[in-house]
């Protein structure tokens, strides 16, 4: 496995690569991402991998979400993490099952809740 620090994005694990902010390298975080991003490897079933995304694990670091979320909002370049589908120099098109998940919930619940208001 391969450990690639990048400009775009937080954390991806390719399979055969995994890719890292930058400033990812100087952070406390890089130790629980870098972990979180490991176990993605060989998960191969949908199910599985929403679950180690959207569940907090025993061994999140404390306010681990909320950590995240603050280095991010100063790095605008991160941000393509949330994007459901984007255009990667390398890889081409690649999508994150998890956020495409995570999208269709939000999207349902902005058109069928204010309909069911
Ligand atoms: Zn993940």
């Amino acid at each position: 496995m391969e450990i690639k620090f990048v400009d775009w994005g937080l954390a991806n694990n390719f399979g055969e690569v995994i890719e890292l902010h930058r400033d990812l390298e100087s952070s406390i975080l890089l130790a629980p991402i870098l972990e979180h991003e490991l176990k993605h490897t060989n998960q191969e079933e949908l199910l599985q991998k929403l679950l180690h995304d959207l569940v907090p694990s025993k061994t999140d670091v404390k306010y681990f979400r909320l950590k995240v979320a603050m280095f991010m909002l100063y790095r605008p370049k991160t941000w393509i993490q949330i994007l459901p589908v984007y255009f990667h120099k390398g890889k081409g098109l690649v999508y994150d099952t998890s956020w495409i998940f995570f999208w269709m919930v939000i999207l349902n619940l902005i058109f069928w809740g204010v309909k069911l208001i």
